[in-house]
């Protein structure tokens, strides 16, 4: 196989995914068969009506179409304290009109953390520890299995956690004075912030999303002529096509050299670092790096530092997303790129390595079926799209404000 091209055996991770490593490694690209059932033709990223391609214009300006600031609010609930067996209850309002719930903590490097228990103001609890039968392949395969097989999946972190209410159609959540529980393993005695933004109204049909690029010396590109690089503009020029089918128009992309010589960024270590090198607390910041390592030494494709991972927590591991460029071309990074800004966005992969863990969503295909969709967890092939529910969930929360 040449040295830049796409590495089928590649992947990408999820956070925990070191701890998981049943749940991930068993991953394989599926032949692409012409006629698959459920299958969309993908959006020509080659020739859209207002992008001839790499080459021809720069990328998505600031100025590309007005923004709509949404309604948000954001209850900071400071150094909240764990008890001795490391749960924390946060409590706060929210009004009736929410459109998403995001929560988000920062916690202790090291320790595994997650949203164990979410109840909302009618007492519906969306994220549980209990969420129905539990088994030792569960809890083999799961860190925390009760948040991940909930009604609202939620995914655990190391040194982070966040979760996204509602994250598929089956939640309906209301408003109300809502209770959370966040969990910390092993027990900390150390007290964490805890986030909640709460964003109001519909869920827009369209909406913005800014992308902030951070260059490490890993690779030549640079803030300063990057925008002239063909496979950098096709890069983002696929990414921009599969988010606008589904509604989400990219708008501001920014870029920043950041002053990191590590070629290759482990998940465990250097990717919380490298993350909470971003400021922006809007968006998704995107770090380009040269190789990304699961626990095991395996590369991956790209990595989300949460799930959701957009906003709201500048200067931690959880605010943004990693792609690793020597590791394809041009086409497979855009394809990579999606697929990660899809995690910070709150979507999960539409089956896990383990297939007995699949999406919660009704428009997406399951096991190997699901494989022409951008959350398909493995990379290495084109003509992936995201399905309408998936875009609905992307414009949900505070990365991606309403248009017009
Ligand atoms: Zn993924």
């Amino acid at each position: 196989m040449p040295a830049d091209a796409p590495d089928p055996t590649a992947r990408c991770a999820r956070p925990g995914a070191w701890a998981v490593a049943l749940l991930m490694c068993a991953g394989c690209v599926v032949a692409d068969e012409p006629g698959a059932t459920g299958a969309r033709r993908a959006p020509d990223a080659a020739a859209p009506a207002d992008d001839a391609g790499p080459g021809a214009r720069p990328p998505p300006t600031p100025d590309a179409a007005p923004t709509l600031r949404d309604p948000v609010t954001i209850e900071l609930m400071p150094a909240v304290p764990f008890d001795d067996e490391g749960r924390a209850t946060v409590r706060f309002d929210v009004p009736p009109d929410l459109r998403a719930v995001t929560l988000s903590a920062d916690g202790p490097a090291g320790a595994m953390m997650v949203f164990e228990a979410v109840e909302d103001g009618a007492g519906q609890r969306w994220i549980r520890p209990d969420p129905g039968p539990i088994d030792d392949a569960d809890r083999a395969a799961l860190v925390f299995p009760g948040p991940f097989l909930s009604p609202n999946r939620a995914a655990w972190g190391e040194g982070v956690a966040s979760a996204l209410l509602p994250n598929n159609p089956g939640v309906q959540p209301v408003g109300g004075p809502w209770r959370a529980v966040l969990r910390v393993d092993p027990p900390s005695a150390a007290p964490v912030d805890v986030y909640a933004q709460i964003e109001r109204g519909p869920v827009p049909d369209r909406g913005r999303l800014d992308l902030h690029f951070h260059f490490t010396q890993a690779s030549d590109w640079r803030s300063a002529s990057v925008a002239m690089d063909d496979e950098f503009r096709t890069m983002l020029n696929v990414a921009t096509v599969l988010l606008r089918d589904v509604g989400v128009e990219v708008g501001a992309v920014t870029f920043t050299d950041v002053p990191v010589v590590t070629y290759s960024v482990s998940v465990q270590v250097e990717l919380p670092r490298l993350l909470a090198l971003s400021d922006f607390d809007s968006g998704v910041s995107v770090f380009v790096v040269g190789r990304i390592e699961d626990a095991v030494g395996g590369p991956l494709a790209g990595i989300s530092g949460a799930i959701p991972a957009s906003g709201g927590l500048p200067g931690t591991g959880a605010n943004g997303i990693a792609i690793a460029r020597p590791f394809a071309d041009g086409q497979a990074l855009g394809a990579t790129l999606a697929h990660e800004i899809g995690h910070a966005l709150g979507l999960f992969h539409t089956v896990e390595a383990n297939p007995a863990y699949g999406d919660q969503l009704d428009d997406t295909l399951p096991g190997e079926g699901g494989h022409r969709n951008v959350m398909y967890p493995t990379a290495g092939e084109e003509g992936r799209r995201f399905s309408r529910q998936q875009g609905v969930i992307m414009r949900r929360g505070r990365a991606v404000d309403g248009l017009e």
